[in-house]
């Protein structure tokens, strides 16, 4: 049996009825053989995470900045109420059972909440950036690249110092999570990619974007090899 692979979802935006996603990271975790599974922010995170063997939480809204105590500010966008709440429940689900969990993008963003992290509500208002970090071209167009932390899990995949990527996020790390560390960051020291315990990783650019160049698709190979590696040893 190929490993099942929960892809978290959430409400369209401006329809609050309508559950949407992009098939992409669906077709990335079929491509490096998993089997995708769509998770809407409904049902039991506890049952949800004892049946899958992996859990990628996609892109999308902004985290509500009130999961780490702080108010919205000037230049926070969307939110998903439902879907926060429902994904800090499914990353602690996963924890606790030690399951692999790959975050992308808004997924990245709400690991480090769920670890006790902050976020820049809005790089540009509250830090400043030398980089534009929400790019204006295609999704399949890199924008700028990211310099690979020595002695991580993506220094171990690569085995390279920089990799270019596609930038779609005007948020971004403030203060890292506990038991997270940094993988990657960019020119201006943004946080680009983190990872913890137990096959938890994620990175803050759009990999399902991007499976036709094969150093992006090694994310879900890496991603799935875990989930099945995990899974034979449970
Ligand atoms: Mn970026």
């Amino acid at each position: 049996m190929k490993p099942l692979i929960g892809i978290t979802i959430g409400y369209q935006e401006g329809n609050a009825t309508m559950l949407a996603q992009r098939d992409c990271y669906g077709k990335g975790i079929i491509m490096a053989g998993g089997n995708p599974i769509l998770l809407p922010p409904q049902g039991d995170p506890e049952e949800t995470a004892s049946l899958i063997a992996g859990l990628l939480l996609s892109g999308g809204p902004d985290p509500d900045p009130q999961h780490f105590h702080e108010q919205p500010r000037p230049g926070m966008g969307r939110v998903d109420w439902r879907r926060d709440c429902h994904e800090l429940a499914l990353i602690r689900a996963m924890r606790s059972r030690k399951k692999p969990i790959f975050g992308i993008c808004r997924g990245l963003q709400m690991i480090n909440i769920a670890y006790g992290g902050t976020l820049f509500q809005d790089i540009e208002k509250e830090k400043g950036n030398a980089v534009s970090h929400f790019q204006n071209g295609d999704f399949d167009y890199e924008s700028h690249w990211v310099r690979i932390t020595p002695g991580s899990l993506l220094d171990q995949l690569y085995q390279r110092e920089t990799l270019a990527a596609n930038s779609f996020h005007h948020q971004a790390v403030k203060f890292l999570g506990k038991e997270l560390h940094i993988a990657a960051v960019a020119a201006d020291g943004i946080i680009e990619a983190i990872e913890g315990e137990n096959g938890v990783f994620a990175v803050q650019w759009h990999p399902e974007h991007l499976l036709h160049i094969p150093a992006h698709f090694l994310l879900f190979q890496h991603f799935i090899k875990t989930c099945s590696e995990r899974k034979t040893a449970l």
